[in-house]
């Protein structure tokens, strides 16, 4: 049987495309900002992780530019050997500073940093518990680690105790979950999670990607909002939402950050994250840092479009309904559907994000809308109206 086989067979994809409402791959002409330049033609982007706007702050823009001309444009190795740069550990340690973790460990990438944490900390003979809606790169992490996964359904605290439940006593257990959940926009029930984990002897991993930035004193993430920055062992987090940059991170004790640093084969074996984007990524921690408003101003914007949308009748799923995250997700359930809407609304100069099955329950898919500190009560307006339109017309 030739393993291309599956390639030439009928797929969703291939049907989307062929009834004209394939919705991936839009590509840019423009930087990613509140409006962009896409195929053409000028939308509202409401499908962004550049939560804080900093892609285009000019001093985030020449940091990078400053360390391109000063550093090159690559480390051609990794952290571990001749990649480091000095930059590298000034980066760790701001980022420690701001997040009150002395441990920091930089990966290439978010996705990288999940699965190079977890490949980690969970060893043959431990335990890594995840809530069925973390990330794919949480999932990827389980996978390469030696340890047993263990899920419970979604922010579901009595499941959560069940599966603590199976843990035999000698073994190790690490609770893994999203901070924000990256597609529902709600918030993980931390304070039960922490008390759960204390009660079983269990550690707790918060992805805090949609977190930084967003939530608690100053965007120091889910942690410092319900003030459990103690009670969180790890922190992990990326630089390419709302330090608008691209790389990701581990923040933790010193002990358990240079364990990972010498145990992390995603770490050790992959190259280190550019000059260009680390001096980016710094830029924009410095930017957050002197302009905590940025975070209120997001906060304020996303209560506006969550009350913009609800009065406009659109639904949003009820879990979100009165999380103060950026990310509103408004139900339009079956898939062709939502992908009609979706072609309409980016047709009439707005683009949001149609979230399908397998990444959310059948029935249940949705537009993942997003917001940015930069983004004026007025786009909004013009966006908001353009949505509901779209949907009381195809009610
Ligand atoms: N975790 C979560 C919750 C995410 O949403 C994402 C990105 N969508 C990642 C990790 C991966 O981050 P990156 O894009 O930096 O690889």
């Amino acid at each position: 049987m030739d393993i291309f086989q599956k390639c030439y067979e009928p797929s969703l994809a291939k049907e989307l495309k062929a009834a004209g409402v394939y919705p991936y791959f839009h590509a840019l002409q423009s930087r990613q900002d509140v409006e962009v330049m896409m195929e053409g033609r000028r939308r509202i982007m409401l499908g962004s992780n550049n939560y804080l706007g900093l892609t285009t702050a000019p001093d985030v823009v020449e940091a990078g530019i400053h360390a391109l001309e000063q550093y090159g444009t690559g480390c051609s190795g990794s952290r571990f050997l001749n990649g480091t740069l000095q930059m590298h550990l000034e980066l760790e340690e701001e980022l420690g500073k701001f997040l009150r973790k002395p441990g920091i460990v930089t990966f290439g990438t978010g996705f990288q940093s999940n699965v190079g944490i977890i490949s980690a900390l969970v060893g043959r003979h431990d335990y890594v518990i995840c809530d069925r809606e973390n990330h794919a790169s949480i999932y990827a992490g389980c996978q390469m680690s030696y340890g047993k996964m263990l899920r419970y359904r979604h922010s579901d605290m009595a499941d959560l105790e069940k599966q603590l439940q199976r843990v035999p006593e000698q073994n190790g257990a690490l609770i893994v979950t999203d901070g924000v959940f990256s597609m529902g926009g709600d918030i993980a029930k931390l304070p039960e999670i922490c008390a759960l984990a204390k009660q079983y002897g269990a550690r707790v991993m918060v992805d805090d990607a949609h977190g930084l930035g967003v939530l608690g004193e100053g965007g120091r993430g889910t942690a410092s909002y319900f003030g459990l920055e103690d009670q969180v062992d790890v922190y992990m987090g990326t630089f390419s939402k709302s330090l608008a940059s691209l790389g990701g991170y581990m923040a933790a004790s010193e002990e358990v950050a240079e364990y990972v640093r010498h145990a992390s084969r995603p770490f050790i074996f992959s190259a280190s994250i550019p000059p260009a984007n680390c001096a980016t990524a710094l830029a924009a921690l410095r930017h957050l840092e002197q302009h905590p408003e940025l975070v209120d101003r997001l906060r304020s914007l996303s209560l506006y479009a969550r009350k913009g949308m609800t009065d406009r009748g659109m639904k949003i799923r009820e879990s979100a309904l009165n999380a103060p995250t950026p990310i509103i997700p408004i139900y339009t359930y079956e898939t062709y559907h939502t992908l009609e809407v979706a072609k309409e609304i980016y047709d009439r100069g707005v683009y949001v994000n149609p979230t399908l099955p397998p990444a959310t329950p059948e029935g249940e898919a949705l537009l993942r809308t997003s917001y940015m500190a930069t983004h004026t009560e007025a786009l909004l307006d013009e966006a908001m109206d353009i949505m509901a339109e779209v949907l009381v017309k195809h009610e």
